[in-house]
């Protein structure tokens, strides 16, 4: 049985940077201010192993190394496996490509008809509005073009990509994503989310963000005033870990759910993070107590230098196999490759059809026993004993 540990949210609280004032600690652009960027920096406050401390010096030619203050104080400075570090901690892993690993892992590239714009779906396409983060996840999909580190020149196009957005009437959904789209300031995402909301075949429209879980004083009253006025937006979250799920976590769910907006989460499967079972039950539950429902649940990409925190898919198909049935189903994701190349997000899925025959459907449900469904039999009346006598006294 999975045991419940009671605790419902950890506060983060300033940790480390007590010294320094509410005021500032609860601002955002203190935090981006003072984020985490060099080795010497984090050296003052734990002990690096050597592989990440060869990760850090080259990180500035892959993908930046940057963390919030906010999410350093959840990191667990005595253990080198904390999975809160292993997400953000570079490591010299990075700087080994192994077999099948590439720079554009799932064919953006190849599906963007301007820059910004990835149309691979008939009726929705990606808007990627910038190319910075709060923090960097190291596994990053985006790595050839999030940071800047890689010279990839990634200039987001608002303008032609909002024209192109206007030109084509079959896309009714629009995702920003990036980099953060609730990095830009506020007046940037007021304009932004205006400009969407003129195109009249745009129907639907969400935002990609870490923020809430990196930086969760981004999420202000100002904002919440943006999302209300060009409402209804959606959100999907990106929280790995139970331990993300900070009571400055929940606060920032409850103002976007109380601007109106409904939250999902993506979670990245990733070896020693939150490839068993129990930490993603943790992690689920946790998430549905914010009013979060787990959407998507990936099998970490292809990219350059992530076989390190890459697991085997059918880790994956385990997990949701130990969930399915056995909890909410609000708390279950959707485990979901996104085909190398770029054939878009598949399902992959636990096998719960066992046999199918011409007569039937067998079944196999969630604790492994076998039923049977019956297919295409001729509809033949028989005697109904459950209402016998019924209509007599209906009638009598
Ligand atoms: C994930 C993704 C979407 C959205 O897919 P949904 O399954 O609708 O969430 C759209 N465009 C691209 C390029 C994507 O990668």
């Amino acid at each position: 049985m999975y045991p419940r540990d009671g605790l419902k949210y950890w506060w983060s609280g300033k940790g480390l940077w007590d010294h320094v004032s509410d005021q500032d600690w609860n601002n955002w652009v203190w935090q981006l201010q003072n984020r985490i960027t060099r080795l010497e920096q984090i050296e003052t406050y734990l002990q690096l192993t050597p592989e990440e401390k060869e990760g850090c010096l080259f990180a500035n030619k892959k993908l930046a190394l940057a963390i919030t203050p906010y999410f350093f104080n959840l990191i667990d400075r005595q253990d080198p496996e904390c999975p809160i570090r292993k997400q953000v901690m570079p490591r010299s892993e990075e700087m080994r490509k192994t077999a099948g690993e590439v720079l554009d892992p799932v064919g953006e590239d190849e599906h963007s008809p301007v820059p910004g714009i990835v149309h691979r779906y008939p009726d929705r396409a990606l808007f990627l509005v910038t190319d910075r983060c709060a923090s960097y996840c190291r596994y990053c999909t985006r790595s050839r073009m999030v940071s800047n580190a890689q010279d990839y020149n990634f200039h987001p196009a608002f303008d032609k990509g909002l024209q192109y957005l206007a030109e084509h009437q079959e896309i009714r959904d629009v995702l920003i994503s990036g980099g953060d789209p609730l990095l830009l300031s506020d007046a940037k995402i007021d304009h932004l989310l205006g400009k969407l909301r003129e195109i009249p075949h745009i129907e639907f429209i969400r935002i990609g963000t870490r923020i809430p879980i990196f930086l969760p004083q981004r999420i202000t009253e100002k904002l919440q005033e943006i999302l209300v006025k060009h409402g209804p937006i959606w959100m999907s979250l990106h929280a790995n870990h139970p331990r993300e799920c900070t009571i400055e976590l929940k606060e920032a769910c409850d103002k976007l759910a109380f601007a109106g907006v409904p939250l999902g989460n993506q979670s990245v499967l990733l070896k020693g993070v939150n490839d068993d079972a129990e930490t993603m039950r943790s992690l689920v539950h946790r998430l549905l107590m914010m009013r979060v429902r787990p959407y998507y649940l990936y099998q970490c990409d292809l990219i350059n230098g992530s076989s390190h925190l890459r697991t085997d898919p059918r880790k994956g198909l385990e997990i949701i196999k130990e969930l399915r049935g056995h909890t909410s189903g609000y708390a279950v994701p959707q485990f979901v490759i996104d085909a190398p190349g770029g054939g878009g997000k598949v399902p992959i899925n636990p096998e719960y059809v066992e046999n199918i025959t011409e007569s039937e459907l067998t079944l196999r449900n969630f604790q492994g026993r076998i039923y049977r469904y019956p297919l295409d039999k001729p509809a033949e009346s028989l005697p109904n004993e459950d209402f016998e006598g019924a209509f007599e006294e209906i009638l009598a």
